[in-house]
């Protein structure tokens, strides 16, 4: 911010600053005066796109655009492991511009370390890299985007720290304080313009690849892998009925955003939670038996190695998957009964399902738990997944736990060494009498404290 007394002198002044600084490669942009007349001897593109500035008004000019996102990248290679954070902005006028902001690059160490070791390296050099940038910015890290092009980091960061050893939960665990898993997204190998960093590039070379443009042809490409999918929201969950219940006001919010005239008020209907059951199985299937469904849309054969295919399964009018029935297709049977949903032996609706129904069963056995499972759903391998939950059932352990019995002391020496008959005599402590009171048999405590 400068001022000058005449035109002629301040746009000598603008001049100046502008060559000065394009030379070291800066290009000054929004250029706000008081004075149109000077303002029209710049450039339309490099103006301020506000009116004349009013020095006594309160109002700040922002040097940055309006709208603006930092998308971090890192990268790893034998010799080093490198993080670049880049920002795009969008003009007032809708101009998008990418610009590299900061990067950093590490050589890696001297001692062997495997690729995705030094590739976790580098994704936690990319969020202590970011943090700095955010702060300095002030900038909410939670909006910052992290691209890595490593698999086996993203799923690291997806879970917890505890699950893995000591080196890689370390950098996880700091990874997970500073970024959340739905923020790191996968990019292939060839669009990181983090690659760049770590590996020697000679100048000629750098001058032919621009990481900017080169993110910029693959932005509309890259899709977040990382998104919570619906098993993250099954996890949050221990009972069947009350993920049911949530799942139904999620519907029911949906369809009373769709149709503001008859919107759905009140208790949950029993139609709203079938509903609720059928969006989660189909949730389900959708992602354990994938291929057999897409393989029964096209009308194609299952593949012989499918888990499913002894079940002769096909798609009702719902697109729900379902077992053949078998043999009992005449049977006099409902038809959820003869036709069951299918459901895969590991997962978290699975066992679900198995502890509702142990649960109404009142702690029922593992034959009466899955013969009123297979009324509605054919779990495969249900036999032993249903003793394995009911094993591990608190309430049935406490109920079937062994009573302790106390050892009995000895025999005293004259109950058991022969004798003569009435050679000691002697009467028990608080035996029992039986004795009849009217018509009633009566059962106390032997009243006599004597011997
Ligand atoms: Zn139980």
């Amino acid at each position: 911010m400068s001022g000058a007394n005449s035109i002629s002198e301040a746009l000598e002044l603008q001049n100046q600053l502008t060559q000065m600084l394009s030379s070291a490669g800066l290009v000054l942009r929004k250029w706000a005066s008081n004075c149109n007349e000077l303002l029209n001897s710049i450039d339309s593109d490099m103006r301020l796109s506000t009116t004349s500035l009013n020095i006594d008004n309160d109002d700040t000019v922002k040097t940055l655009d309006n709208q603006f996102h930092l998308f971090g990248f890192s990268d790893a290679s034998e010799k080093a492991y490198a993080a670049a954070i880049y920002c795009r902005s969008v003009s007032d006028t809708g101009k998008i511009n990418v610009q590299l902001i900061t990067a950093k690059t590490r050589v890696a160490p001297l001692k062997p370390v495997s690729l995705p070791r030094l590739e976790l390296c580098g994704a936690l050099l990319l969020v202590k890299l970011m943090d700095f940038t955010c702060k300095a910015l002030n900038y909410p890290v939670s909006q910052a985007q992290f691209y890595t092009d490593s698999t086996i980091v993203l799923s690291w960061v997806g879970s917890h720290a505890s699950r893995w050893k000591t080196f890689v939960a370390n950098r996880v665990a700091k990874i997970q304080t500073l970024s959340s898993a739905t923020q790191w997204h996968h990019i292939s190998g060839n669009a990181n313009p983090a690659d760049l960093a770590t590996r020697d590039s000679s100048v000629p070379s750098l001058k032919d690849s621009v990481p900017e443009e080169r993110y910029c042809t693959f932005q509309s490409t890259i899709v977040p892998n990382h998104l919570p999918d619906g098993n993250d929201l099954l996890h949050k969950f221990s009972s069947l009925s009350k993920l049911k219940r949530v799942i139904s006001y999620c519907l029911r919010f949906v369809n009373n955003c769709k149709n503001s005239k008859g919107k759905t008020i009140g208790f949950l209907k029993t139609n709203e939670l079938n509903n609720a059951m059928y969006v989660l199985i189909k949730l389900v299937q959708t992602i354990e038996f994938n291929n057999e469904i897409n393989a029964l849309k096209r009308n194609q054969p299952l593949s012989s190695r499918s888990k499913i295919l002894s079940l002769n399964p096909f798609l009702d009018h719902s697109n729900i998957l379902r077992g053949g029935g078998g043999r009992l297709r005449h049977a006099n049977l409902a038809y959820g009964h003869k036709h069951p949903i299918l459901l895969p032996k590991r997962h978290i609706l699975t066992d679900l399902i198995i502890r509702h129904y142990h649960e109404i069963l009142f702690h029922a056995c593992t034959q009466l738990v899955q013969s009123c499972i297979q009324e509605q759903y054919w779990i495969i391998g249900a036999r032993d997944v249903i003793r394995h939950l009911i094993r591990k059932c608190v309430k049935c352990c406490k109920v079937k736990a062994s009573i302790i019995n106390q050892m009995m002391s000895d025999l005293p020496s004259s109950h058991i060494s022969p004798a003569p008959a009435f050679m000691r005599c002697g009467v028990d402590y608080e035996m029992l009498v039986l004795f009849k009171l009217k018509s009633l048999k009566v059962v106390v405590p032997n009243p006599l404290k004597h011997t």
